[in-house]
């Protein structure tokens, strides 16, 4: 295989001066953990910052005060949010093939995202389970009404060990968004799904589901295996008791921080990732990562006094995870300028070593970018993989209208062992690997905020 030759359009696009630059952002993104002791702050003195709770409100208002303080021109754009609160989660085999009198089987299971509440004392019912949408609509609302459904869809783990993790999590998640609704269209009491992750240590993986007007519950993979070997024994009933609550919206916001461009201020390139996270964990690799990643970049082009020619907006998104109401007011109030977006990067794969990124943009605009290819190399994050999907959730309406876009891929292996879990914490996060993400994300966005002509779209 030959070296890419370097044409006379890279060195136009990328002059000395740039390049040299680039090099000087890698370094000293390397050599600093800011990115770190920020997600420490969010993570740990904030914790977490579920849509519509204070921590996120306070944790909006922190990340603007630290962009302030770099420089930078911020603001805060309300949004109005849902917000959901956890209560009391527990559940128990009550009858099964061969169960002792006076006990019961302790199940462990924590609430989808918007899931209705039991009565306080809980409800009892049969357990149907199905492994797939075909064999719910197979048993139809005779043997689904008043019952309780668990969908045991698998998560693929030898795709997530083989570098394909998102391929596995997109096919079982599913069950997750869909099938408490399509249970409910049938009548059932109430929805379970097995836990939507690629590693068994018996902790239950909450997240999105679509309203489904009835209790809704992420079981862990431990449980959803006792279910099924039960249920192939006999009858198995369980008590289940999920009181959350659905309480009045709240403002949430966006925080949009801009380094004004020196020659082109109109031209935009967004980095960014979500501040909101799922109230189990502390919300570190999902995504506080991706948001200290975008502070990251502005500070090192401070400390560095490299003025982008374009301008590198920073956005911490809100509500990422309840329904996108963050992205879609930011979209209401700019979709008319996003012609004049250059580009838009999101980080929201975790905070493990970087690959390079999935890229939604012309063919050309990933030739274009050969020399920082040659930036990055070093760090290992080279990939520029083609994708016909927009590479991050906040960033869908952007690249939808034609924005190149960008969504950096991390070593995805171990991500869903912990995602959406109790176990999204601080110490998740290796310092040196959110250091090499940092530099990644600052060297591409500096690169498309100065590269001579705007990347093609
Ligand atoms: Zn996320």
């Amino acid at each position: 295989m030959s070296e890419p030759q370097t044409t006379q359009a890279d060195k136009l696009n990328f002059p000395p001066l740039l390049l040299q630059q680039l090099s000087a952002i890698k370094a000293a993104a390397l050599n600093d953990d800011y990115g770190y002791h920020q997600l420490a702050h969010l993570t740990e003195n904030i914790g977490p910052r579920p849509t519509g709770s204070p921590q996120a409100r306070a944790a909006a208002e922190y990340v603007a005060e630290e962009l302030r303080r770099l420089g930078l021109d911020v603001r805060l754009e309300p949004v109005t949010v849902p917000h959901w609160v956890r209560g009391a989660e527990t559940a128990a085999l009550v009858e099964y093939s061969g169960m002792v009198p006076g006990t019961t089987q302790k199940i462990v299971l924590t609430a989808l995202g918007g899931s209705s509440s039991t009565p306080a004392d809980g409800l009892t019912a049969d357990v149907v389970i199905v492994d797939t949408f075909e064999e719910l609509q197979a048993l139809g609302r005779d043997k689904v009404a008043g019952k309780i459904v668990l969908f045991n869809e698998l998560f693929d783990k030898q795709k997530a060990a083989a570098g394909l993790a998102f391929a596995a999590y997109s096919e079982a998640v599913r069950y997750r968004g869909a099938g408490p609704k399509a249970a409910a269209d049938l009548g059932a009491a109430a929805a379970l799904v097995r836990s939507v992750a690629s590693a068994d240590y018996r902790l239950p993986h909450t997240g999105f589901s679509l309203p489904a007007g009835i209790p809704a519950a992420a079981v862990t993979a431990e449980d959803a295996d006792l279910i099924v070997h039960l249920a192939a024994e006999g009858k198995v009933r369980m008590r289940l008791t999920l009181t959350p609550q659905k309480l009045p919206d709240e403002t949430g916001y966006n925080v949009i921080a801009d380094l004004k461009g020196s020659e082109h201020p109109e031209q935009i390139v967004v980095v960014s990732g979500h501040l909101d996270s799922w109230d189990l964990g502390t919300g570190a690799i999902d995504d506080g990562a991706g948001v200290v990643m975008a502070m990251q970049t502005a500070e090192v082009l401070q400390r560095l006094h490299l003025r982008p020619a374009r301008t590198l907006r920073v956005i911490a998104w809100m509500d990422e995870e309840t329904g996108g109401s963050g992205s879609k007011a930011y979209t209401a109030e700019y979709a008319g300028d996003f012609p004049r977006y250059v580009a838009a990067i999101e980080s929201d794969s975790g905070a493990a070593h970087p690959l390079g990124f999935e890229v939604k943009a012309a063919p050309t605009a990933i030739d274009a970018l050969r020399p920082v290819q040659g930036v990055l190399q070093s760090i290992g994050a080279t990939v520029l993989e083609p994708t016909t999907f927009p590479p991050g959730a906040d960033i869908e309406a952007m690249s939808e209208s034609g924005v190149p876009a960008f969504g950096i891929m991390q070593d995805g292996r171990t991500y869903f062992d912990y995602h959406h879990s109790a176990a999204d914490t601080l110490d998740k996060v290796v310092p040196s690997e959110l250091r090499e993400n940092a530099a990644t994300m600052a060297i591409l966005a500096y690169a498309l905020t100065n590269m001579k002509d705007p990347l093609p779209r």
